[in-house]
């Protein structure tokens, strides 16, 4: 059996593979991950309720939600 990670958006909270969405990190790819949809929708719930800041328990600030509302958005 093969086993396939489930990942969870911190925004709207749909489950799926970890290829299917936008891995978020605090510090350049280290440590903690969470995940996010790429599509605008969800970044921006997300930066309404600073759901990823609250997945990893480290500040984020609003700039950070910004770019990757730009990386979504290619
Ligand atoms: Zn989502």
């Amino acid at each position: 059996m093969t086993y396939i990670p489930i990942r969870q958006c911190v925004a709207c909270r749909k489950k799926g593979a970890k290829s299917e969405f936008i891995r978020f990190s605090a510090r350049g790819g280290e440590g903690r991950g969470a995940y996010i949809c790429p599509n605008a929708a969800c970044i921006k719930k997300a930066k309404k309720a600073n759901a990823l800041g609250r997945a990893l328990r480290v500040h984020i600030g609003e700039e950070t939600y910004d770019e990757l509302l730009r990386e979504a958005e290619k």
